[in-house]
């Protein structure tokens, strides 16, 4: 490691890096040609060779690599990445000490100053996903890191840069002692079961935890709820303990029964009271209309793109259309959670996606309040496109 590549940047680019746009681009670089090991540290030099900062050569969806460094001495090593990942933890010093969650994101790629990396922590136990091979060929520095910053149980990865980021099967236990299965984290005193090693996920989305609280502690009391693309459940184990009346848990994988199942039972809610559907939801949808079904919460968070035998779903064009299936089986007075975590439009287009849906149908709607992602999941601000996810509650009037 350390061998550094010198590039040159073309001068149209220059300013934006200078600015501190973290991510190297194709297109920004003059000798691409002379690319070839990814994992390669890079210097990057203007067309007078002034030395602009220094970076990492990966291949990932968004582009080439991440800015690291601004200063022209630092070197890229265990104690660079120390610092990284010490300011990271100082950053959410309130979630170690907040013993009613124990689960929350530790580091946050180009948020931290780290693009292509992130850390999780669950319970004593660090997962750390590569989402290049580039950030990978680093992972001994990373990881050596790592354990000079944190106590930890165990240390877990997931390597998500198989063609077009997919997962890489594999164990993913690397270090420490392995976690049991599932492990109980908590988050904001709710239960969840989570699996460190059992595929891409592990069963649950720590961005949500915010949205999770508010459901359960100021919307589910005396509602009945249906969550659309339930996944584990964990919006539905939040409006039970909220209180919710019932809950309906729809999703497509076939795993989703005996997950959600478990999210209920070690949180003591009664699951005779809950039913787990396994169902592509537009055809729930038809159900539910043709039953003339009413709820009194829906939520809905679907993939930003999913393709099932019937439908290929995708939030920036089909999320209108999936509101007006939701909206008709609200209940007036109904709150709906309507939630995205693509990238690809902003917080203000989809609001127009809400508005356009309920000008649709004639149907007069509030917003409640909106949530961006929590605090944890950090973005750099020069990267605002990392800022994907976006809830707004939603009031159906009339
Ligand atoms: N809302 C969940 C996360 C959803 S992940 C949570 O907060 O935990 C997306 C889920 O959508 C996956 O579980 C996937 O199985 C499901 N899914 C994708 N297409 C679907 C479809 N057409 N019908 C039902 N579920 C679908």
């Amino acid at each position: 490691m350390n061998k550094e590549l010198i590039l040159s940047i073309k001068p149209e680019f220059v300013q934006d890096y200078k600015d501190g746009y973290p991510l190297l681009s194709k297109e920004a670089i003059v000798n691409l040609d002379e690319l070839k090991d990814e994992g390669l540290i890079l210097k990057l030099l203007d067309s007078k060779k002034k030395f602009i900062a220094k970076a990492y050569y990966g291949i990932q969806n968004k582009g080439y690599g991440w800015i690291l460094s601004y200063k022209e001495d630092e070197k890229i090593d265990i104690s660079f990445f120390e610092k990284k990942i010490k300011a990271a933890v100082k950053y959410r010093e309130d979630l170690y000490a907040d013993i009613s969650t124990t689960a929350f994101r530790v580091l946050n790629g180009e948020g931290d100053g780290l693009g292509g990396l992130t850390i999780d922590y669950f319970d004593g136990f660090y997962m750390l996903t590569w989402y290049s091979l580039g950030i990978y060929q680093l992972k001994d520095e990373i990881i050596k890191a790592l354990k000079n910053s944190v106590d930890n149980k165990g240390i877990y990865q997931k390597k998500r840069f198989d063609f077009k980021g997919m997962y890489i099967e594999g164990d993913d236990f690397i270090y420490g002692v392995r976690a049991p299965e599932p492990l109980i984290i908590k988050e904001n005193d709710t239960n969840f079961a989570i699996y460190l090693d059992d595929g891409a996920m592990v069963g649950i989305f720590l961005d949500q935890r915010d949205v999770r609280k508010t459901i359960r502690d100021r919307y589910a009391k005396g509602k009945t709820v249906l969550n659309t693309f339930s996944y584990t459940g964990a919006f539905s184990v939040c409006t039970a303990l909220g209180g919710a009346k019932k809950t309906t848990s729809v999703d497509l994988a076939k795993r989703s029964l005996p997950k959600t199942t478990e999210q209920f039972s070690i949180n003591d809610i009664d699951i005779k009271k809950q039913d787990i559907i396994v169902e592509d939801v537009f055809n729930y949808f038809k159900y539910a209309l043709r039953k003339k079904l009413l709820f009194d919460m829906v939520i809905l968070d679907p993939p930003s793109f999913a393709r099932s035998k019937r439908h290929t779903f995708s939030a920036s064009k089909d999320y209108v259309k999936l509101l007006k299936e939701v909206i008709q089986i609200t209940a007036k007075g109904g709150i709906i959670v309507a939630s995205t975590n693509s990238a690809n439009f902003s917080m203000m287009t989809f609001r127009d996606f809400i508005k356009k849906a309920f000008k649709e149908l004639n149907i007069k709607f509030s917003v409640q309040e909106s949530f961006k992602l929590p605090k944890d999941f950090r973005v750099n601000d020069k990267f605002k496109e990392a800022n994907y996810l976006k809830v707004v509650f939603i009031k159906k009037i009339s």
